[in-house]
């Protein structure tokens, strides 16, 4: 639910793309496109792009071109085109491109901030999703079974069955019988293999749209749950009037037209003053008429659900709320000599007023409620 920051002057963008581009062998790829496109010609009107323009266009754009070949092709010929524009697949006329792709993703220099799913903003993304989701190494530590602790660096059988008595214990880790080197490891996720560990989901599928596989606007860095639990082969963008629900499309505006807000079914007239704890409201959505497609978002990733969880960071701003009012505010600042705007960040958290942290893990939960419940200043 949260847009993906791209670089946005042009002059960035050029260079932004051009060393997304580097990560391919674009010579073999167009003689292999032109290969294709002499055997299947009926194909040939439809693909007038060259091979970079299909790795950098708009999701808009990649969904017109990929579309009429999905109405025009076999599937024999869908699938000749995923060998070409190869992600992941061993044997391939091309080589796969998935370890590439994900360290541009991890490693360009405009610096994409990669901090939580674009779609559910919930998990982090550079969590061990090739072992099973875990949100944090601590997590992983406390919870990861002896053969997934194993895929760490350092960290065999006797060490991982050290971990596991150790954990039992509950002892800190810091005192944990395994050595510095294998701790490290751990704390920093570092893989035995280390290019499986970063998750990017596919906004139109590779099999139904084999030519936007490798397509950088196609790309959506995602939390292993929500790419492969929850969209797994689901279809987000299902026509040209939806492709503004890809995190990766520049209109893609949730922030700006659904929020998040407290109601009390029970009765209307109760405000957040009444809230002690998670079960006095009831935790939803308010989406601006006009802006309903963001519900297919919604459901697709099961977000109401997933973020009942989640109901107790309302809960914490609104305990908050309730002990310092905007009067209380005003007088600790001149008490302290600082701003409001300082005590305000103090008290209620920097993330609800700092851009840097607008990819935070829960930052559009806890900016919403916190308007909800009358915070001023909200970003
Ligand atoms: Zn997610």
């Amino acid at each position: 639910m949260i847009r993906i920051d791209y670089p946005s002057n042009a002059k960035d963008i050029k260079q932004f793309h051009a060393e997304y581009l580097s990560r391919f062998n674009i010579g073999d790829l167009t003689v292999l496109l032109n290969i294709f496109l002499q055997r299947y010609p009926h194909l040939a009107g439809l693909i007038q792009m060259s091979v970079e323009e299909i790795l950098t266009s708009s999701i808009e754009d990649l969904w017109i071109v990929c579309d009429s070949i999905k109405q025009a092709a076999t599937p024999g010929e869908l699938s000749d085109l995923g060998r070409i524009f190869n992600y992941d697949k061993n044997g391939s006329c091309s080589p796969s491109y998935q370890s590439s792709i994900a360290d541009f993703f991890r490693n360009n220099s405009y610096g994409l901030d990669l901090n939580s799913c674009f779609f559910c903003n919930i998990d982090h993304i550079n969590s061990i999703t090739g072992v099973g989701d875990y949100n944090t190494w601590y997590d992983f530590y406390k919870n990861a079974t002896e053969g997934e602790l194993q895929s760490i660096e350092g960290i065999g059988p006797i060490s991982a069955a050290a971990i596991v008595a150790h954990r039992q214990t509950n002892m800190p880790f810091e005192q944990c019988p395994i050595n510095k080197k294998c701790k490290t490891s751990l704390r920093l996720y570092k893989l035995k293999n280390s290019t499986s560990h970063f998750t990017l989901d596919h906004v139109l599928d590779k099999a139904s749209y084999p030519l936007a596989a490798l397509s950088l606007y196609n790309l959506v860095p995602s939390c292993y749950s929500c790419n492969t639990k929850f969209k797994g082969t689901n279809k987000l963008v299902r026509s040209a009037a939806l492709t503004h629900l890809s995190p990766s499309s520049l209109v893609f505006s949730f922030t700006k037209h659904a929020r998040f807000k407290i109601y009390f079914p029970s009765n209307n007239n109760l405000t957040y003053l009444s809230v002690q704890n998670t079960n006095d409201f009831v935790l939803s959505y308010e989406i601006d008429k006009g802006a309903e497609s963001y519900n297919d978002l919604i459901k697709l990733f099961k977000l109401r659900s997933r973020y009942i969880f989640h109901k107790k960071e309302a809960v914490k701003l609104i305990k908050k709320r309730k002990r310092y009012s905007n009067s209380q505010i005003e007088e600790i600042a001149k008490l302290m000599k600082i701003s409001k705007d300082e005590v305000k960040k103090d008290i209620f958290g920097d993330e609800l007023f700092n851009r840097d942290y607008d990819n935070s893990s829960l930052v559009k939960l806890k900016r919403d409620i916190a308007q909800n419940i009358g915070i001023e200043g909200i970003r």
